[in-house]
């Protein structure tokens, strides 16, 4: 490094070279995201080997030859999320508002652990999380604070659960002398649809992931409410502690919303804390089919991620609490941060992180910028394309569509003739694994019912339904290539 002053702001020569590094690292940017196909079709090695093998030389190239190297070697070969046929994952083409706020926050570099490093940023992401408190319904006493994401969300939610219980009915401190004596009997209930994270975060907290018991679902993969009733019964009758009910508002495959207020009247009967995971279906509040998330105004806690259908960067993600007074069971004090005697709001006691962006601006712009209104076009945009993807599905004679849409995915088969099931299975895994070498389409998989089913997640509002027959054609079009005969054979 030269020229120090070429490499910080805060002088007219930093000034002058911010603008021109990210006016050519934008338009590298708006290059890769305006490309022909999403994804080139790579493969990692090929990757790896165009990549620069010294990665940290003795002297650099310079910012401007290092900005065209990633051009071309990596923004290349990434997934363009911003293409209309890029359809597999909860993964959304990020707003104008979104980047925009992500210039601002990434150069003024704020980090929300402490009043004194961030000043109104701290205040604006106390006023998104009581607007978010707000749109839930969740009332006056609710608080939140800015996650990286439905997993660090459902993990606190569950962390806090696992405490309060601990105190209010085992009489024991948690955050001092950790696991109670009844650790093997506590439990976690939720849907068999519900997300991996909850599992995650009972290894996580020293509970195991068998501390999860799972519900069966109904037709439509809801929590099957009767059956809640019998497993609840049956855990009280052996003696189990069941200290969180997990409800799913949009599960990762079908979009299944569950009842959540029926949830929330078997939570409140068994002393259990009621979580709401709405990572993926929480945006329906902001539209006319906000009613579908009714009782997530009863919930303890509500996971949000702004970086599925809010169409936020990643990463962007909210835990609200209908009691603030609940974060003290993770608070810590520490001299140099926060002290106790502190009358600044210091959001560090209410994050299981330190060091924090200040992510809340990403939300905070769109809000102030789009309105509700402006988001709920989008959220109900991609939903309406769903809706309409699965109608072509459903009349057309070589794909079997498995369910109707709750929301934004829909869950389909390639069949173009009569095949065994196996065979049927190995053409659809096939076919998706050579679509993503071909990049025409990006597109998921998962399993319905025991068998391999194709996903569309449509998160882009510009993908239109010729598109989505695009992506159709292009995998009725590989998919041809793939020798069933020969498949069947490596599976036997
Ligand atoms: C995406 C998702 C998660 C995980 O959230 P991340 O933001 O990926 O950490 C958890 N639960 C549900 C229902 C999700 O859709």
């Amino acid at each position: 490094m030269s020229d120090l002053e070429d490499h910080f702001l805060g002088t007219n020569a930093g000034a002058e070279a911010y603008r021109t590094a990210t006016e050519r690292a934008r338009e590298a940017a708006i290059d890769a995201t305006d490309t022909d196909d999403p994804f080139s079709g790579a493969e990692p090695d090929a990757i790896r080997a165009a990549l620069p093998d010294d990665v940290l030389p003795e002297s650099g190239i310079g910012l401007d030859a290092a900005i065209d190297e990633v051009a071309t070697d990596v923004l290349a070969e990434t997934v363009n999320v911003s293409h209309p046929r890029t359809a597999a994952h909860l993964h959304c083409p990020p707003t104008v508002s979104g980047l925009a706020a992500e210039t601002m926050l990434s150069a003024t570099n704020q980090s929300l652990d402490s009043y004194d490093q961030s000043g109104a940023a701290t205040v604006v992401e106390e006023r998104l999380l009581t607007a978010l408190g707000d749109l839930f319904g969740l009332g006056d006493g609710s608080d939140g604070v800015v996650t990286s994401g439905g997993t660090q969300s459902n993990f606190q939610a569950l962390l806090l659960a696992r405490d309060r219980y601990c105190e209010e009915r085992l009489d024991h401190d948690a955050q001092a002398a950790g696991l109670p004596p009844e650790a093997d009997d506590l439990r976690i209930v939720c849907s068999a649809e519900a997300h991996f994270t909850a599992e995650q975060s009972a290894h996580h907290l020293g509970l195991g992931h068998d501390a999860v018991v799972t519900v069966g679902t109904d037709a439509e993969h809801r929590m099957d409410v009767d059956e809640l009733d019998a497993t609840l019964d049956g855990l009280d009758e052996a003696g189990k502690e069941v200290f969180a009910v997990v409800g799913t508002a949009g599960t990762t495959d079908f979009g299944a919303i569950d009842p959540l207020d029926r949830l929330a009247e078997r939570a409140r009967t068994h002393d259990a804390w009621f979580h709401v995971d709405a990572a993926f279906g929480g945006a329906l509040a902001l539209t006319d089919d906000a009613d579908r998330l009714a009782g997530v105004e009863r919930a303890d806690s509500v996971s949000v991620d702004f970086h599925k259908l809010f169409f936020q960067p990643i990463s962007c993600g909210a835990l609200i609490l209908d009691e603030r007074e609940a974060f003290g069971y993770a608070a810590r004090n520490d001299d140099y941060l926060n002290p106790a005697d502190s009358a600044l709001p210091n959001l560090v006691s209410k994050s299981t992180q330190t060091t924090r962006r200040f992510d809340a601006l990403k939300p905070y712009l769109a809000f102030r910028a789009l309105g509700r209104e402006g988001i709920a076009e989008a959220v109900e945009t991609v939903c309406t394309t769903a809706n309409r993807a699965a109608t072509l599905l459903d009349s057309s004679h070589d794909f079997a569509l498995l369910a109707e849409p709750s929301l934004n995915t829909v869950l389909f088969r390639y069949e173009p003739r009569e095949l065994a099931d196996d065979d049927l299975d190995a053409l659809n895994t096939a076919a998706r694994e050579a679509l993503f070498r071909d990049g025409r389409a990006v597109v998921a998989r998962t399993e319905v019912d025991g068998v391999e089913a194709l996903k569309l997640t449509l998160m882009n509002p510009l993908t239109t339904l010729d598109d989505v027959a695009d992506i159709l054609d292009a995998l009725r079009d590989v998919a041809e290539d793939v020798d069933v005969g020969s498949l069947t054979a490596r599976n036997a």
